[in-house]
């Protein structure tokens, strides 16, 4: 059956014209949708028929909260959904004075593999569909009932590994009758896989692209992120030059900093002279304590954003959000299918 939350208002058209419908359906249809209705009976200015039609042909997804953690801190939101197929993923509601952020998922777990993330060990289950991907921000407007102006694509799960269904959600969110969240109010994480920026740099959106760089040199960061080993931050900095040139879009450099591994003074001079001629604005990020790991937080941070700046690179230091909850970066679904926390 299809999934009606992930179909464009002008596929919504042609379905309904199919069924004898006036166009004009379509629009309510979306607009009910987009609303977070968990049924096709709340859509109360359709006729009766038309509900029953709609719910033998389509599929209304409707994600379960399994559980709900609010930070006693600052009132960050950590959602874990069950989707209809019974696995698991999560996403973060973060306040901000500059308006309400979700931090959604756009995989049932990550093929990626990166040693300091929650999330890699449990592999890669599949895609997320843009409906799903959907449904995790309206879902969580309609349980919080705050408003949300900002999307970030950094939860679970690598963005560019499914690429035509996060490129639907994009449209998905943008359209009018919708959410209508504007694109420069999106952000998009990736890992940094080439092809994809390449792709998505001709797509021309106005959104932000985030590119986990974590290490500017191949041997430390194919250490930490196995995708580097075939891609080597050469090329994958080459693929950045691409996109701004194409886009005129500066790309913002996550860099999670981390105990002896990428916070020396050379790593910060290579990632400053690495980021010559193009504008560029890197993100230091306190590293998110990882269980099982040897992996510690830096004591550098502010010594490695002091050299970078010098040297005229942009930087900020990450505000840690929710980490009573384990909300954080990289924090996402550790024994998300058993429903249990560490804490718990
Ligand atoms: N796959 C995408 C998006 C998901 S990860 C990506 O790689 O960007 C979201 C962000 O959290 C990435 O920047 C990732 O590198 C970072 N991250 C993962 N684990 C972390 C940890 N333990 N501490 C800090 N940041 C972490």
């Amino acid at each position: 059956m299809t999934e009606i939350k992930s179909l464009l208002p002008e596929e919504l058209k042609t379905g309904l014209t199919e069924l004898g419908e006036p166009a004009f359906r379509a629009g309510q249809i979306f607009s009910w949708l987009h609303k977070g209705v968990s049924s096709f009976d709340e859509m109360t200015n359709l006729p009766l028929t038309l509900r029953q039609t709609l719910a033998e042909r389509y599929l209304l997804t409707v994600p379960e909260i399994v559980r709900r953690q609010v930070s006693q801190a600052d009132g960050t939101r950590k959602y874990l959904w069950r989707l209809t197929d019974g696995n698991c993923i999560e996403s973060v509601l973060m306040r901000y004075h500059h308006g309400n952020t979700v931090c959604l998922s756009s995989q049932v777990g990550c093929r990626m593999g990166c040693v300091f993330c929650a999330s890699a060990p449990m592999g890669h289950i599949r895609n997320l569909t843009p409906g799903e991907m959907l449904d995790q921000v309206l879902f969580t407007i309609r349980d919080s009932g705050e408003t949300v102006s900002n999307l970030v694509l950094m939860g679970i799960g690598e963005p560019l590994d499914n690429y035509d269904n996060v490129m639907r959600f994009l449209h998905l969110v943008n359209r009018p009758g919708g959410l209508e969240i504007g694109m420069r109010h999106i952000s998009l994480s990736t890992c940094g896989l080439p092809e994809g920026i390449d792709k998505l740099a001709s797509e021309r959106l106005q959104l932000t692209l985030s590119v986990s760089l974590h290490a500017p040199d191949d041997e430390t960061r194919s250490r930490i992120m196995p995708v580097n080993r075939a891609v080597g931050v050469e090329k994958l900095f080459d693929a950045c030059r691409r996109y701004f040139r194409t886009t005129g879009r500066r790309i913002s450099y996550e860099y999670a900093m981390i105990d002896g591994v990428n916070d020396a003074a050379w790593q910060a001079d290579l990632l400053a002279e690495r980021l010559k001629g193009m504008p560029g604005h890197v993100n230091l990020i306190p590293l998110n304590n990882v269980p099982d790991s040897p992996l510690k937080p830096s004591r550098h941070t502010e010594d490695f954003r002091r050299r970078l700046e010098r040297q005229g690179v942009t930087v900020t230091v990450r505000r840690r959000m929710g980490s009573d909850i384990d909300a954080a970066c990289g924090q996402l679904r550790r024994h998300a299918m058993t429903g249990t926390t560490e804490k718990e």
